[in-house]
């Protein structure tokens, strides 16, 4: 694991002259200072408040940071997805829509694109991931089929469970250890596929569900020798490997900085080998592709492309948009080309270092290593005096807005859910705060302004109260669930 020191930081200048290891040799580098590959053209302003403001705001929202009115935020954290700022290319694309119900010549740019980038043949777009998961779990799933995958995620196991599925966790023991260093956290444990595959055979596994960068681990990078391995193994037992490709690029660079063999290759060539290794992908474009709305579902076989097709106009619309309009995917295309560029990974995972680093040596716990798209905070370790059932992760994001109006966003025991089956709250090894970086939006004052925040609420831990259900829906309950404080 590299391990990071700070020799040098310029006030006012961009900072820090960093040291590190490097993970194949051990011997020491020198790392330069990053900078964006950009420059402002256009801003948006935001809205200060006061702490009053905030505090009859989050009690408003039910303590939930998905119910505070956006204009109420001053740095929203809460999600990377679809606020990322789009490029002038990207924003002439969308003048460049051809809104043709059938056929629009952004369909067939976006096709081309996602088979020259990322090698699937076919591509149906979606509203979004979730509309490509829906389809595919449909296509793909039987009752009572299981579905291997490295961690859940909350919509993707959703759907797995709508069409009869049920998730099976295989990702390795660390990705579930906050402080475990192991560089490909989202790696495949093949003990785990075996002992599945023992218990009930290739027949009831349709597919392998491999997310690159996985989320609810702490955007944490599977390496392209496990995924090799996993390519073998589908392939043994006639098993398909399913693609949850959302931060596919963040992947591919941390293969690039950790992963012996691909230090010479661009981010373009591992995003197209990692792809290349799978059979199928669904894709919230919200994401690393940096559009506001969009997704696809691709893939390379023939027959179960004409069967999405057939399924994406009862839930989308035609199969040459989806749930698209000619615009956004004209926008989608280009945004794809955008987020495989090294000096746009290397600025983007750079921020989020930057962030990592300032908390790291400031004492907050965190999720390590540093992963792609956010810093996640150990809630369970900030507010030990919080049992999990009063949701920590919740309480420790709705204290940091009352703080400084910054919304983050839990990922614990209120996103874990209750079983399917017992209908007992889940409680994950993993309580976490996740402060979500939108891309090239915040800058480097955004970052400190942050850092400052966390630690000012780390300090305080002790006043946060424990959290209880005022409502809970059924499902994906972290979306609208509200609560109060407990007593105690
Ligand atoms: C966001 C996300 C999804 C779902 O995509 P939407 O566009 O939000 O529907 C699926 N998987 C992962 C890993 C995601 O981060």
């Amino acid at each position: 694991m590299p391990q990071f020191t700070v020799v040098s930081v310029h006030s006012g200048v961009t900072v820090t002259t960093v040291r590190f290891y490097s993970t194949t040799g051990g011997e020491l580098v020198e790392k330069r200072s990053w900078a964006e590959p950009y420059k402002i053209k256009m801003v948006e302003l935001i809205k200060m408040t006061t702490e009053e403001e905030r505090k009859a705001a989050i009690v408003e929202a039910g303590y939930n940071t998905f119910l505070l009115k956006s204009e109420d935020v001053y740095i929203d954290l809460l999600t990377d997805s679809g606020v990322g700022a789009m490029s002038d290319r990207q924003w002439a694309g969308i003048m460049m829509g051809d809104e043709a119900y059938a056929g629009s010549r952004n369909f067939y740019h976006l096709q081309k694109t996602v088979e020259d980038y990322y090698s699937y043949q076919y591509t149906v777009p979606t509203h979004q991931g979730r509309g490509a998961e829906n389809i595919l779990s449909q296509l793909l799933i039987k009752e009572g089929d299981c579905v291997p995958g490295n961690m859940y995620f909350t919509t993707t196991r959703l759907h797995q469970e709508l069409a009869g599925g049920t998730f099976v966790d295989v990702i390795i023991d660390e990705a579930h250890d906050p402080n475990s260093t192991h560089p490909f956290k989202g790696n495949v444990d093949f003990g785990k596929l075996d002992a599945l595959l023992k218990d009930v055979g290739s027949d009831r596994i349709p597919y392998v569900c491999i997310a690159t960068c996985v989320n609810m681990a702490g955007g944490q990078p599977i390496s392209m020798a496990n995924l090799r391995e996993l390519r073998v193994w589908c392939n043994q037992h006639g098993i398909l490997i399913v693609h949850d490709m959302t931060r596919v690029a963040e992947n591919a660079y941390f293969i690039q900085q950790r992963e012996a063999g691909y230090e010479a290759l661009s981010v373009q060539q591992i995003v197209h080998e990692i792809c290349g290794l799978t059979d199928a992908a669904t894709m919230s474009s919200k994401k690393d592709a940096m559009v506001n709305i969009g997704g696809f579902l691709a893939m390379n076989d023939e027959r179960l492309y004409e069967r999405a097709c057939e399924l994406v106009v009862v839930y989308e619309g035609l199969h040459t948009y989806g749930g698209m309009a000619g615009r956004d995917m004209e926008a989608l295309a280009i945004g794809i080309t955008e987020s495989v560029q090294d000096n746009h990974m290397q600025a983007r995972v750079g921020q989020i270092e930057y962030l990592w680093e300032k908390l790291e040596s400031a004492g907050v716990p965190l999720v390590r290593p540093c992963g792609g798209h956010a810093v996640f905070l150990d809630a369970r370790a900030i507010l030990p005096h919080l049992k999990q059932d009063q949701f920590p992760a919740q309480a420790l994001a709705a204290a940091l807005y009352v703080e400084s109006g910054i919304r983050a966003m839990e990922r614990g025991a209120v996103s874990a859910g209750r079983d399917s089956k017992t209908g007992q709250n889940r409680l994950p090894k993993l309580e976490l705060v996740r402060l979500t970086i939108p891309r090239r939006v915040y800058t480097q004052a955004h970052m400190d302004v942050t850092a400052e925040s966390v630690v000012r609420v780390m300090h305080r831990a002790s006043e946060v109260r424990g959290l209880r259900f005022t409502y809970e829906p059924s499902m994906l309950r972290f979306f609208q669930g509200r609560f109060e404080e407990c007593d105690s």
